[in-house]
């Protein structure tokens, strides 16, 4: 049952197969199972198990509210959640509870949806691995599958089983391992620069950024208003375009939603793609790219000529400047929207009082990371007044001109570009901390950033395991608010390329090694 799709499990539903709580229950029991992973901060089981008897009563007397209806859903940490700590993995959010619900978490609930928990992250999403949050980092659960472990045990001899884990990708990295390893049937996470797409491909699920405006703001705590968008993490395409169905549409708190109304939409399955033109990136082949992801993208541009698709080289020219536009331009919003955490407000204030500029300084200090505080530096250079034209102004001239290569781009015919969404595929904690948070973003966001920039949306899909046995995703790039042609193409794909299922049985076993301890009974999958 937890592996089936959303549209089955509503039919389950529906049809009396399984019941809301028994639902809820089967994820929770999962949930305590692979904690080890440590995807969630917050497990709101009270909430969920409350939310699932409400459900149920509605499902007796037939009146389900809609399609999520008593179904285990989870939310990254950055959400606000009334009632429920929003701690953006931070000291200066530690204990915070916020007395609204974002806007996408209200419309997730008002269809009935179990909120099962709140899900780890980088602090304030800053970061690539989901490794830099007060909590820890977050295992991926493609370290414990089987097809990892047979080929780790035919390659290498010595090494103690569990040192050598793999990081989720981040920063949405909870909300990607909680779906990969079945704890919710989807998750919302976030992308400013690739936190959905990166941990999607790393941890082999489906990651969606829909269209910048498409989709409300209002409660996702900002990293980059201008490029922030909630992002989409399900275990299919299907799935992540019934989730943006309920969560596209003008939202009057957040005024950069589009005013058209968007009506919900069911993907059609496409069955000629011979009217398609699919566009490769010549910038996108860069010499840091894998040769194993370097030969996916070839067969999957081979997959879609051979079907028929017009495949064309295209040149998006200034793809190069947009690690170092981006840094500008995200370190300087950074730097004005940090500054609400003075400690007066909320969050966390310091015990001195001394002043109050010195209050400011210690609540600071102590409640913001490095990653944090050095952004915060380095955005505040950026925007002092003899800095500020020759920065920030330019930088935005620069991400112009990167939206504008695009528009060239799509102008010229071409429907949906193809990339790839990492460099590689997910490597173990302890090589990915080897770089600091900088220089690994600046890395590992290299094929999703300039999409943020130019405000598109853009699906990373699971398309084969490495020959380690991991996940390797693509990304597909489409036209601004072109989300529904881009997610047809994306299930297309999807349905050619068959991603195998994480082998979770194993996982399981492997729970029972790494919490010696605990009494784990076996779980069913069906
Ligand atoms: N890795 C990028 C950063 O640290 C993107 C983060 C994100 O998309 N939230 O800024």
């Amino acid at each position: 049952m937890l592996g089936r799709t959303l549209r089955e499990v509503s039919v389950a539903l529906k049809q009396g197969q399984v019941t809301p709580t028994e639902l809820c229950q089967r994820c929770l029991s999962l949930i305590k199972k692979t904690k080890f992973l440590n995807a969630y901060i917050t497990v709101s089981e009270e909430v969920a198990l409350k939310q699932a008897e409400e459900a149920e009563k509605r499902y007796k007397k037939g009146r389900s509210l809609g399609d999520l209806d008593g179904i285990p859903i989870a939310v990254k940490d950055n959400f606000s959640t009334s009632g429920i700590e929003t701690t953006c993995a931070s000291n200066m959010l530690k204990g915070y509870v916020p007395p609204y619900n974002a806007t996408v978490v209200q419309k997730l609930l008002d269809q009935g949806a179990l909120l099962m928990g709140k899900t780890n992250l980088d602090e304030f999403a800053m970061g690539s691995g989901s490794t830099d949050g007060i909590f820890g980092p977050v295992k991926n659960p493609w370290s414990y599958s089987k097809q990892y472990r047979e080929k780790r045990k035919q390659n290498s001899h010595s090494e103690n089983e569990d040192s050598n884990w793999l990081i989720t990708g981040g920063s949405s990295g909870g909300s990607a391992a909680a779906v990969s390893a079945f704890t919710c049937f989807a998750a919302l996470g976030s992308d400013t620069g690739g936190s959905t797409r990166n941990p999607a491909a790393h941890c082999g699920v489906v990651g969606l950024k829909p269209s910048y405006g498409l989709v409300s703001r209002h409660g996702l705590i900002p990293l980059v208003n201008s490029m922030d968008v909630p992002g989409i993490l399900t275990r299919c395409v299907d799935d992540a375009a019934t989730v943006l169905g309920i969560l596209a549409g003008h939202d009057p708190k957040d005024s950069t939603t589009i005013q058209d109304p968007v009506k919900p939409f069911t993907l059609p399955s496409l069955t000629d793609v011979s009217k398609l033109c699919i566009g490769i990136p010549k910038e996108y082949l860069t010499p840091e790219l894998s040769s194993e992801v370097h030969s996916l993208w070839s067969k999957a541009a081979n997959l879609f000529e051979s079907e028929g698709a017009k495949v064309i080289e295209v040149s998006l020219p200034h793809t190069s400047y947009s690690i170092v536009c981006y840094h500008v331009l995200c370190t300087s919003e950074v730097a004005s929207n940090m500054a609400r955490f003075d400690g007066l407000e909320y969050g966390h204030r310091c015990d001195s009082s001394v002043s109050t500029e010195a209050m400011y300084a210690a609540t600071r200090r102590e409640g913001f990371n490095d990653v944090v505080r050095g952004r915060i530096l380095s955005g505040n250079f950026f925007l002092l007044k003899e800095n500020y034209e020759n920065y920030f102004v330019k930088a935005q001239k620069v991400r112009r001109l990167i939206a504008n290569d695009f528009v060239n781009v799509f102008n010229s015919g071409v429907d949906v570009l193809l990339t790839p969404t990492t460099l590689s595929e997910a490597v173990p904690y302890t090589e990915f901390i080897k770089e600091d948070n900088r220089t690994r973003s600046a890395q590992d966001d290299i094929f999703t950033q300039a999409v943020n920039m130019a405000g598109l949306p853009a699906v990373s899909v699971p398309m084969a395991l490495s020959t380690q046995g991991l996940p390797i995703g693509l990304q597909f790039i489409g036209r601004a608010f072109c989300d529904q042609q881009l997610l047809t193409v994306a299930k297309w794909f999807e349905k050619q390329v068959q991603f195998p299922v994480i082998q979770l049985q194993e996982l399981m076993d492997d729970c029972s090694s790494v919490f010696e301890n605990e009494k784990l009974a076996s779980v069913s999958l069906k």
